[in-house]
């Protein structure tokens, strides 16, 4: 640590248990250390899980960004603990997750580490990071694109749709957000 921040974008998914409430709480976790200062916040998104077995629950997905004194490799370490935390389970790749942390950019930093690689190499073709990403960074850009453009581009684009926070409720909301289960 050398006392500069860099700036980070940080994407959250969840598709398991109270997801809403898991994204709260892993943003809170994520900085609360001082070595992490919040920057911004996309709203959720929700969306069909890609890859990985059939049946899955929607996945719940978010951006944030941050500025952190932290090594991209402590930052890493820093995620994997929220996740943990949340009681991840990693049995099955690209199965249901109750939190899932992914590190999209650290500053310009570029790594081939398949322990950390950065940019994240399929941040590039994922809707469910690069849209609510544009909504907080809208000139943002990676690979040379804009952000806004390669999710328009993204396959999964079109299974997006915002989350309400709730559920089949028709009507007004009584008390917060209401979770399918
Ligand atoms: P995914 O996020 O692709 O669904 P996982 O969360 O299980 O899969 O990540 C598997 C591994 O990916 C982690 O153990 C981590 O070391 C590695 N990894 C490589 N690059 C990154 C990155 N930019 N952000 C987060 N994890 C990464
Ligand atoms: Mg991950």
């Amino acid at each position: 640590m050398n006392g500069t921040y860099t700036k980070a974008v940080l994407a959250l998914g969840s598709n398991l248990g109270e997801r809403n409430e898991t994204l709260t709480e892993a943003v809170a976790d994520l900085v609360d250390p001082p070595e992490v200062r919040l920057l911004a916040v996309s709203p959720i998104v929700q969306t069909k899980a890609v890859g990985g077995p059939a049946g899955q629950p929607d996945f719940l997905n978010m951006v944030i960004t941050v500025e952190t004194s932290l090594t991209p490799q402590e930052l890493l370490e820093h995620c994997q603990a929220v996740e943990n935390k949340h009681h991840r389970v990693r049995e099955v790749h690209w199965g249901p997750r109750t939190l899932d942390v992914d590190i999209i950019t650290y500053g310009d930093f570029r790594s081939n580490d398949p322990t950390l690689t950065l940019p994240h190499p399929r941040a590039a073709s994922r809707a469910f990071v690069l849209y609510p990403w544009s909504l907080i960074e809208p000139a943002a850009t990676l690979d040379g694109e804009r952000i806004s453009t390669l999710a328009t581009r993204a396959s999964d684009f079109g299974d997006l749709a915002p989350f309400d926070g709730f559920g089949d409720f028709d009507g007004m909301p009584t008390a917060g957000a209401v979770e399918e289960r």
